[in-house]
């Protein structure tokens, strides 16, 4: 037994958060590392020591395993878990990490070697007697070799890179034509991303499910199965929604691919978490893809359902432990499912997004409902990692109730500032189809218009009603500058004020008018609703629109407006109204931002003033307003007299320009 006292994680994000979260529970210190990038990251506050490695590329910080291995040595550390992704797969790294007597938590690095190229994964299930996607994984690399492999296998065809993962390096081929161009994509993708152009063809199976099962195995000979995971809904051949048990998978299948994934682990005497995956045909067979020598994004699916730390086992089993349960010890409970919140946009491809994370916000009291974040209010998402956000689990009796129960959470969260799946995530989760247990693994892509349509009216118009109050309130709050007011909130005092915006790529016209006490009655889109102003505080409105009554929680960040209410969340752009001509020659005047008292009237006719000079109080709600000139200029009229009651957006005072 070799006691772990003081673990390092040689990684970031929801994962190194989450490692953290299992050693502290269990009383093992930890060590953080971070990239200049990550200077304020959460995993770095949730350590108990951090180290800096480098600046924000991969290359000169997670991915520096020279550097982490001196981290580990300052700091003392026994262990280094890490995670997945980065140098969790890199058995040269294990190598190392032994050499100098650092326990790496995870399989033999033999094991690692052996499961890193997937064709080798291919001989040793055959050997295992586990079967394999029909196809080819020969030394025989030459395109003719490929093609003339391609036409005994039969279209579709998938090729992979062997050295592959996260869904690089593959093409599927439907046809003779399409050879050459996908063997030569698919390889320079491969030596690009992986240094390495080895190809390996397998039979391209339509409408398969992807099913995984999880191992366990420790060093005294022990190995089990912690069940399955489908995870079958993906995008770009990337995960995004998993559950576990599968829909697809009965007892009988179960114990039958529970049994593979056993063996192929005893045949590579596999210690530590692993993973096992199989294509799921849909004639019920089942074929073996490749091992993965690591934890997964997807484990804290199989944890719900057991009740096990997987964390807490890989730890256990690296001391030296034997696992404490035997196969038949193993039961589930209930039906678990994980969504993966991307910083990315489904409407354009999937493609990464990056920004600023304005908002972070999930309501308390989701019983069964876990989060792994590794973001937080005021996280940076940059261009140098993973655009995985956090995942969303929620357990429950049933897969029904389960998938309820995301669907709720996903909509409740309000992130804010970086393009998100969370819409996309939500949509997927309500989808019939989905719902009655048919996915597969191009449900996506065969769903992708009904998936990625975003329209939702009663959303828009909420949002917008909540938008033209919440500026009318913060106007009417806050000690305003004249220039605090938009060009485009204007002074027209026949008319109602007004707000040019944008929503999403609509732009919509929304006007409103006071009618009494807490009502208005707000215009947008085309119809009109008569809106209930209950509370208001900085970030937060509590608002009836027609009838029913909402929380909108507000962020306003430069011109942008991120609402979020249990409609889901609009982002609201203010659009100037007129574009500068009109914007200078209007600064000139000023308007009512709210209904309120002219209490007090602090200029005359005639009087010169310089930007910023009051003009003028506005008592409203008990709170007085002072206006102020928005630019210089000499006072041309005033409109209002003192004591007059006012409604927003009537004029009050006009400014003429000094040379004029
Ligand atoms: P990576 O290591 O890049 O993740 P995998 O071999 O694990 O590649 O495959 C990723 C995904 O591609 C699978 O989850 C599945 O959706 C799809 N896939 C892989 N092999 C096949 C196949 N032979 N037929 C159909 N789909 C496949």
């Amino acid at each position: 037994m070799t006691p772990i006292r003081k673990l390092l994680i040689a990684n970031r994000g929801e994962i190194a958060v989450r490692i953290i979260r299992t050693c502290r529970q269990i009383g093992i210190a930890t060590v953080a590392v971070y990239s200049d990038a990550d200077v304020t990251a959460p995993h770095v506050r949730a350590a108990d020591e951090t180290v800096h490695l480098g600046a924000a590329t991969a290359k000169e910080s997670y991915l520096n395993s020279t550097r982490i291995i001196e981290a580990a040595q300052k700091t003392k550390a026994d262990a280094i878990h890490s995670g997945y992704g980065f140098l969790s797969e890199n058995a040269e790294f294990a190598e190392a990490c032994a050499q100098v007597g650092i326990t790496f938590i995870g399989p033999s690095p033999q094991a690692i070697r052996q499961m890193g190229l997937k064709i080798a994964g291919r001989k040793i299930a055959a050997e295992a007697g586990v079967p394999t996607v029909p196809g080819y994984n020969g030394d025989d690399q030459s395109n003719a070799a490929l093609r003339e492999h391609m036409l005994s296998i039969g279209f579709p065809v998938l090729i992979k890179a062997s050295a592959g993962g996260g869904g690089k390096g593959m093409r599927v081929v439907r046809s003779e034509r399409e050879m050459d161009d996908a063997i030569d994509g698919a390889r320079r993708e491969a030596e690009k991303s992986f240094g390495d152009g080895a190809l390996l063809l397998e039979k391209y199976i339509e409408h398969a499910r992807h099913v995984e099962i999880q191992i366990l195995g420790d060093a005294h000979g022990n190995l089990v199965h912690l069940f399955e995971r489908d995870c079958s809904l993906q995008r770009r051949h990337q995960k995004i929604i998993e559950e576990s048990p599968s829909p697809a998978v009965n007892a009988e299948l179960r114990a039958r691919m529970g049994a593979a994934a056993v063996s192929i682990g005893n045949a590579l005497q596999y210690t530590n978490a692993g993973t096992v995956e199989f294509i799921l045909a849909p004639n019920g067979e089942f074929y073996f893809i490749e091992v993965n020598t690591r934890l997964q994004v997807e484990h804290p699916v199989t944890e719900m359902i057991t009740g096990l730390d997987l964390v807490k086992l890989q730890i256990e089993i690296a001391e030296g432990k034997p696992l404490p349960f035997a196969q038949a010890d193993l039961q589930t409970n209930g039906h678990a499912i994980e969504a993966r919140l991307y910083a990315e946009d489904p409407n354009n491809d999937f493609l990464p997004a990056t920004g600023t994370i304005h908002d972070w916000f999930l309501p308390e009291g989701l019983d069964g409902l876990r989060i792994d974040a590794g973001v937080e209010q005021g996280s940076v998402i940059g261009i140098n990692y993973d655009p995985m956000l956090a995942k969303l689990i929620a357990h429950a009796a049933t897969r029904d109730e389960a998938i309820r129960k995301l669907g709720y959470a996903l909509k409740s969260l309000s992130i804010q500032g970086v393009t998100t799946n969370q819409e996309f995530l939500a949509r997927l989760l309500g989808q019939a189809e989905f719902g009655n247990g048919n996915a597969h693994t191009s449900f996506i892509a065969e769903h992708l218009a009904e998936l990625t349509n975003t329209e939702d009216v009663e959303l828009d118009r909420a949002s917008l009603v909540a938008a033209a109050l919440y500026w009318q309130k913060s106007w009417q709050s806050s000690d305003a500058l004249m220039t605090h007011l938009p060009p485009s909130y204007r002074n027209n005092p026949y008319r109602n004020p007004s707000l040019n915006l944008q929503l999403g790529k609509q732009e919509a016209f929304v006007s409103w008018r006071h009618v009494a006490g807490d009502h208005f009655e707000v215009t947008a889109l085309d119809a009109t609703a008569q809106a209930q102003l209950l509370a208001f505080d900085s970030g937060y409105l509590r608002l009836v629109i027609d009838g029913v009554q909402r929380s909108f929680r507000l962020t306003e960040i430069g011109e942008q407006l991120y609402v979020h209410s249990s409609l889901g969340s609009r982002t609201i752009t203010r659009l100037p109204r007129h574009p500068e001509v009109q914007a200078a020659a209007e600064q000139g005047s000023m308007t009512s931002p709210m209904p309120g008292l002219v209490a007090k009237i602090l200029v005359a006719v005639g009087q010169p003033v310089k930007a910023g000079d009051p003009l003028l109080i506005l008592e409203a709600m008990k709170m007085e307003q002072t206006m102020r000139a928005a630019v210089d200029g000499i006072v041309e009229t005033i409109r209002v007299a003192e004591g007059e009651v006012v409604g927003p957006g009537a004029m009050l005072i006009t400014l003429a320009s000094p040379q004029s």
